[in-house]
């Protein structure tokens, strides 16, 4: 695959959950090794996208291409369609009754077939890029938040997704964990991870992230790169929401 090829590609995506109209005609592209970063107001709409993005929502129009692929989530297999879309939510799930190891290489061992000694030795090589190594053996009870969410951040690039998508990674952290969350992420960025990123942390996404959405009502209202979004937005309601969070 070259380097400029298309990740995923959002078309006219529409959603409704009844009469509320969530997602209102969203297009959106993310290109091989791309940060996309989505900022918004609560309610937007940001979890809806990364959602249907995953197939964990199903949407009511539109099209989802995932590398070249439309996928169509009656006719798709869509277990295969997420192990190339790694997710990272806000709360960790991590499972409670497994080590830190034995969280990593669950999935890729039942979903994925791979030997356990395999899975193992992947799973170890993750966790020390992810500066765990020390915690292998530990349950995640012992862990702090930080460290837990560093851990799901592994358990997701245990399955080699073709792209990751993070929902509020550090938003249920203590302030004094959110940068060993935010330096993983950035770290996985530079080794040209596919990432698409709903986030408040605007530093990060000034830094990090290659194009900003900016979501307002479901609609994604300005596009652009950090300097274009942070130091020159040209929508009113842009302006308004970053003077909030900035
Ligand atoms: P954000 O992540 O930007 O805060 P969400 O995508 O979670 O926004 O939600 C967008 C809108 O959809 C909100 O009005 C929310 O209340 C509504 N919504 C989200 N999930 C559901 C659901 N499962 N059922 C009904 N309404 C929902
Ligand atoms: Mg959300």
């Amino acid at each position: 695959m070259n380097e400029k090829s298309e990740i995923i590609r959002v078309e006219k995506l529409n959603k409704y959950f009844g009469d509320l109209h969530v997602l209102k005609d969203i297009d959106m592209t993310v290109m091989k090794s791309e940060v996309v970063v989505l900022i918004g107001a609560s309610g937007s709409g940001k979890s809806t996208i990364l959602r249907c993005l995953n197939f964990l929502e199903r949407k009511d129009s539109g099209t989802i291409t995932l590398e070249g692929e439309i996928i169509e989530p009656k006719t798709q297999n869509l277990n295969r369609v997420r192990e190339r879309v790694g997710m990272v939510f806000q709360h960790f799930n991590l499972f409670p009754h497994k080590t830190v190891l034995g969280n990593v290489i669950e999935a890729p061992i039942k979903v994925k077939k791979i030997q356990k000694d395999q899975a193992i030795r992947d799973g170890i090589e993750l966790l020390k890029k992810v500066g765990l190594s020390d915690k292998i053996n530990v349950y995640p009870s012992k862990l702090s938040g930080g460290q837990k969410q560093r851990v799901a951040i592994a358990r997701a690039l245990a399955m080699k997704p073709d792209v990751m998508l993070f929902d509020e990674p550090t938003s249920a952290l203590d302030p004094e964990l959110v940068g060993e969350v935010l330096a993983t992420m950035k770290q996985l960025a530079e080794e040209g991870m596919t990432m698409v990123v709903v986030t408040h942390e605007m530093g990060f996404a000034r830094e990090v992230g290659n194009i900003i959405l900016y979501l307002h009502d479901g609609k994604i209202i300005e596009r652009g790169n950090p300097k274009e979004i942070f130091e020159s937005p040209r929508e009113e309601r842009t302006r308004e929401f970053l003077s909030k969070v900035l």
